[in-house]
């Protein structure tokens, strides 16, 4: 109902009831994420108090060095291409350019001899996109089960579908099931001790760094398979595997085309962090199933998603990315990444030679400290802070696990990375 007469334009008013549509609240539910707000706080004071104290950040979680020259070449390529209208481009394939799906088929799966089709391959605008749209196509009341620290993505997402209560004072939301990662279990969890219905696996994994064995992502293709379950398995660190053992795709696992779906990104191995561009693969054997019980293919579901709510990411970033499959571009994104892992070993090295414990840092770019003495994980921030000048993140802030450790990332430059390393050894 009107009750201010002529209504502005735009803006209908009436008695309040039903004035504005209804807003989605699940968005309540989310906890204020106040980690990188608080550090940013606390490095803040820390500098105003200390003007001339030289502050090095190793909590970042972004790349740093520039783009490889084969991508760059490439970025130019393809905008000469966009200014002729011969070979002008404008909508694309929702799902990405075959130039681009064959190269990733290739080379990220044919070359380690598993087998991905074009079909298969979603390219998206971001492998933090993919891992919050996934949950799209499964039902409102499937179980989401979730490591414990975790990139906060998978559990956000699922949040604001409505698939979870409040989070309680340790951080956890209702109706999740968290699967602690600590030194006790070496950072593998334990299978849940409950049906679940989507469990979110990184690995290499942010923030711990661990990485799986075979045996263990074996057990959770097992799992997946008897729960019925689907895995959703982010590998966007993939790029930084060194150990040989270490399987770099879940589709190295028998059984795994029926149950996993892999998330990949172009981010942190070529440092399209800011070009934008990751891929989904999501298998022809992958099924869900409706109320009434019928089974239906995930990857048509998808596609049906993709289709509807993206016209593919630009041309030109699909080409800066197919440039890092030729010969030049993997040199040099093999280089980009030797570089930030030898970064990894600096930290690691001069940690565990002053006498901390820490984990991760070889077959990923983090390292994850135990903080000393007992000391909170935002205790140490504010120690390493006064003491080395040094910027991390703590652990907690991925999760109640996280509590008791503290996150550096090998994404600094070499010289900084050295002397905070030397500044901790010298100071803490
Ligand atoms: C950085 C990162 C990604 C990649 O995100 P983009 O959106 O592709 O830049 C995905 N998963 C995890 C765990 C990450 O840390």
């Amino acid at each position: 109902m009107l009750r201010h007469g002529v209504a502005r334009p735009y803006c209908i008013l009436s008695d309040g009831e039903n004035a504005v549509p209804k807003v989605n609240e699940h968005y309540f539910n989310l906890k204020a994420s106040y980690l990188f707000s608080e550090i940013r706080r606390r490095t803040k004071a820390f500098g105003d108090a200390h003007p001339d104290a030289r502050l090095i950040n190793l909590g970042i979680g972004d790349v740093t060095q520039p783009l490889p020259p084969a991508v760059i070449r490439a970025v130019h390529e393809a905008a000469d291409e966009m200014a002729r209208a011969e070979t002008f481009k404008g909508y694309g394939p929702y799902v990405g350019y075959e130039f681009l799906l064959a190269a990733i088929a290739a080379h990220d799966f044919g070359a380690r001899g598993v087998k991905v089709g074009l079909d298969e391959i979603f390219v998206s605008d971001g492998g933090k996109s993919d891992s919050a749209n996934l949950q799209e196509i499964f039902a409102r009341d499937s179980v989401v089960a979730l490591m414990d620290p975790v990139y906060p993505v998978y559990a956000d997402s699922n949040v604001v579908a409505g698939r979870s209560g409040p989070a309680d004072e340790s951080g956890r939301y209702a109706g999740f099931v968290y699967l602690p990662c600590t030194a006790e279990n070496a950072f593998q969890p334990a299978l849940p001790d409950r049906h679940v219905d989507l469990i979110y696996l990184c690995y290499p994994n942010n923030p711990t760094g661990a990485v799986v064995t075979r045996e263990a992502l074996q057990r959770w293709v097992d799992y997946a398979r008897a729960q019925e379950a689907t895995i959703l398995y982010d590998a966007a660190y993939e790029a930084y595997i060194a150990d040989a053992e270490v399987p770099h795709s879940i589709y190295e696992i028998d059984g795994a085309r029926e149950v996993a779906i892999e998330c990949r990104s172009f981010s942190k191995n070529a440092g399209f962090t800011g070009m934008r561009l990751a891929y989904t693969v999501v298998p022809k054997e992958a099924r869900g199933r409706t109320a009434g019980g019928t089974e239906m293919s995930l990857n048509a579901l998808w596609h049906r998603r993709v289709a509807i709510k993206s016209n593919g990411p630009p041309y030109i970033i699909q080409k800066a990315a197919a440039a890092v499959y030729t010969p030049e571009g993997q040199k040099q994104v093999r280089a980009l990444v030797d570089r930030y892992m030898a970064n990894a070993r600096i930290i690691r090295d001069g940690l565990t030679g002053a006498g901390f414990t820490v984990y991760g840092g070889r077959n990923a770019p983090y390292i994850w400290v135990r903080t000393p003495a007992g000391l909170s994980s935002w205790d140490f921030f504010d120690t390493l802070l006064a003491a080395a000048h040094v910027v991390g993140v703590p652990g907690s802030g991925f999760g109640p696990s996280g509590e008791g450790y503290f996150r550096l990332t090998a994404f600094g430059s070499r010289e900084e990375t050295a002397e905070a390393v030397e500044r901790i050894k010298t100071r803490l």
